[in-house]
């Protein structure tokens, strides 16, 4: 086993479910097994969750709940400010885990860590700024506000490709808002949720607050729509797919629960004929090739001006010649493996399409003939209008295509149900306004001369459209894990209604 799982608390066989800080799990049940996409050898096994676990967890997180939302604000970021001491000690070690387990290069992975560091110091910071606003009353003697009030238990489910980062944008902000939350992670990295709950574990029992932090990990359908119907949980923040997310609204929103979803992405970059060639080059390359092309901000589609068209092409050309594949922990790799089978077997049948479309791949398109999930970068001259131009294949796929005219990119950029993250490259003032205008990108993200992913904590990140809709991370994301309360008080000795209504009984 690796030195880092041991360091983190991981064992060859592992329990799933963490109720008040204690793990446990049916010895009965088959076991998930976690497997390195890079050599497909099993890094470590996991008891899945069962029914009567998960009822333990919620009663628990329930009942944890009635205490925490007393304690004040500031006193609950203590506990992330705590996690987020260990986070710093343990950041190499669980880098090499979130490596190991999604198949990231390891700075890649580091960098998801620090995520995690910098969500909690902006967590800790905003447990003393839960602002509500007073405004004037129109009655005499009144006092008119609102205030924010935690929601309960929040249920937090988790995408494969940020194993750690996205659970800690929720978690940290949702646990400082008073609520108590229950984490669902993918069962493609399990080992990477246990690492952190032993973490939580034991701030929570330094801190003697056990129940703040859970963790189930189910292996049955039956069992994950209990969890996304309980009406004991008001909020499902999901990130994942757009088809599960859909679905997951529709349950969530026929209880009239609350829903924050962090969808899909098919993000598009746009070189005018005024881009600096050499601040765009890199910036796509990272953008479409980083993390094999797994995250929901990868570029997917390349817009370019048709007198650059060539001279782009070529550059790319030259950068992904020199693109090294191979494992996620040597610092010489740029590209790691894709997640599993079923991704390298998508990965072909949208090759197999290209072809049958006649595009032209100028890159890549092959899967790479070793042990482990590795495909080619991939450069593909493609049209808008394609099937698998309009979805996302969670991939390093780049379509590219050619424009004439900025409004031109831009309705080509947005001719597809997504919208999370989107690029204009542009030395012309006039472009880069009119991009961020409300004729230009429809994208919860657009950027001018920087690429489509990476994004900073202290901003909301979220997408439109097909993405969901949903706001985490900072700025003022905080509000969509507290429930809003408008307060009236009457200091005065007279009832007066609003409007100006008479009410014949009060005169
Ligand atoms: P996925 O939709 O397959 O799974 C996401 C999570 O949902 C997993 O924990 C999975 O076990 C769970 N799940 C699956 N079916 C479920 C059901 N019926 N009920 C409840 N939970 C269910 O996604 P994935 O393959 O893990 O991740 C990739 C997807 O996530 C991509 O589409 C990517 O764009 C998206 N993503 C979006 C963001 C964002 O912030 N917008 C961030 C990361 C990933």
């Amino acid at each position: 086993m690796h030195s880092a799982l041991e360091t983190l608390g991981i064992q060859q066989i592992n329990n799933s479910s963490c109720i008040g800080g204690h793990w446990c799990g049916d010895t009965r049940l088959d076991v998930i097994e976690s497997i390195n996409p890079s050599d497909l050898k099993c890094l470590a096994m996991i008891r899945p969750s069962t029914d009567q676990e998960y009822q333990h967890i919620i009663a628990e997180s329930t009942q944890t709940f009635a205490t925490w939302r007393t304690i004040p604000a500031p006193k609950r970021g203590e506990m992330v400010r705590r996690i987020a001491q260990e986070l710093r000690r343990k950041k190499h070690q669980i880098g090499d885990l979130v490596a190991l387990e999604t198949g990231k290069i390891k700075s890649e992975a580091d960098g998801e860590v620090q995520e995690m560091i910098d969500i909690a110091d902006f967590a800790v910071g905003q447990s003393r700024m839960l602002y509500g606003k007073t405004m004037p009353s129109e009655r005499p003697q009144h006092r008119l506000y609102e205030q924010w009030l935690p929601l309960g238990v929040v249920g937090i489910i988790t995408a494969f490709n940020f194993p750690v980062a996205v659970w800690a944008w929720n978690a940290f902000i949702a646990v400082i808002a008073g609520n108590t939350v229950i984490w669902k992670p993918s069962p493609k990295t399990p080992l990477c949720a246990i690492a952190i709950q032993h973490i939580c574990n034991q701030i929570m029992s330094e801190m003697q607050y056990q129940g703040v932090f859970s963790l189930f990990i189910p292996d049955d359908r039956i069992l994950l729509n209990q969890f996304v119907e309980d009406r004991q949980i008001p909020l499902i923040s999901f990130t994942g797919s757009s088809v599960v997310g859909r679905s997951i609204n529709i349950k969530v929103a026929s209880r009239l629960g609350k829903c924050l979803l962090e969808l899909s992405g098919n993000n598009a970059v746009i070189v005018d004929e005024s881009a600096d060639i050499n601040l765009a080059i890199p910036a796509i390359v990272f953008a479409a090739v980083g993390t094999a092309g797994q995250r929901c901000t990868s570029t997917r589609r390349l817009l370019v001006h048709e007198k650059l068209y060539d001279t782009v092409i070529n550059h790319l050309l030259h950068a992904y010649q020199q693109i090294t594949i191979g494992s996620p922990l040597d610092s010489r790799t740029v590209v790691g493996p894709l997640i599993d089978a079923q991704a390298v077997e998508k990965f072909q049948q949208v090759m197999m399409e290209v072809k049958r479309q006649q595009g032209r791949i100028v890159y890549g398109g092959k899967i790479v003939d070793t042990t482990g999930y590795f495909v080619e970068p991939t450069l593909v001259c493609a049209e808008n209008n394609w099937t698998i131009v309009q979805q996302e294949t969670f991939a390093p796929i780049l379509y590219v295509m050619k424009f004439k005219t900025l409004e031109e990119a831009i309705a080509i950029q947005n001719n597809v149900p997504q919208g999370l993250s989107s690029a204009l490259f542009t030395d012309n003032l006039c472009h880069a306004e009119h991009y961020l205008s409300a004729v230009g990108s429809d994208c919860g993200i657009a950027n001018i001369n920087m690429g489509t992913s990476g994004a900073e904590i202290g901003a909301a990140f979220g997408g439109e459209k097909d993405t969901g809709g949903g706001r985490e991370a900072g700025s003022d994301a905080w509000k969509s894990y507290m429930r809003r309360q408008t307060n009236t008080i009457n200091w005065g000795k007279q009832v007066t209604l609003a409007q100006d209504i008479l009410f014949p009984m009060m005169r």
